[in-house]
């Protein structure tokens, strides 16, 4: 028995990361997993709203996480960073004491990627952040349905009119 390996990051027995057919890298079990079981905590240190846009007003790709309301920002740091979205996932977020799991919700059998629904918020007009879960109920893009409202108001204001339904 030692220690002196113990990783800094959460790695989680049983998760690895690999290549997804999703975007990227993605996380996978290797062992069977409960409905309800808290997979994995999105670690990271935390920042402010303002500090995370100082930090990444030029990314394309962030890690960042928002809790609180949005008021406290996780800059994603660790094993939780990797698990891709999906419209139709495997597991969801919750708020728990003052720290983010990924909890699973159904069970999943070894081999199968972990996602959960990104519901992105805060885009800056004109911001896209396009979905290819390919799943049945894939709405095409990784921003929550409240933020999806939210730019179509801010779109019809700035233009004055309806925008045209895109089916
Ligand atoms: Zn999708």
């Amino acid at each position: 028995m030692t220690t002196a390996h113990k990783p800094k990051t959460n790695w989680q027995h049983g998760l690895i990361v690999k290549s997804s057919p999703l975007h990227g890298a993605g996380v996978y079990t290797t062992v069977p997993l409960k409905k309800g079981q808290r997979v994995l905590e999105y670690t990271g240190p935390r920042i402010t709203k303002k500090q995370s846009e100082l930090l990444y007003a030029d990314s394309e790709v962030t890690y960042l996480f928002g809790m609180d309301g949005g008021k406290i920002i996780i800059d994603g740091f660790g094993m939780a960073a990797f698990v891709n979205h999906s419209c139709d996932p495997n597991c969801e977020t919750d708020q728990i004491a003052g720290r983010i799991w990924i909890i699973a919700t159904q069970a999943i059998k070894p081999g199968e990627e972990l996602t959960y629904d990104y519901n992105l918020y805060d885009a800056t007009q004109g911001e896209e952040a396009p979905c290819y879960c390919g799943g049945k109920t894939c709405r095409g893009t990784m921003f929550s349905e409240d933020e999806i409202a939210r730019l179509k108001r801010a779109s019809k204001r700035k233009n004055g009119k309806l925008k045209k339904k895109v089916a």
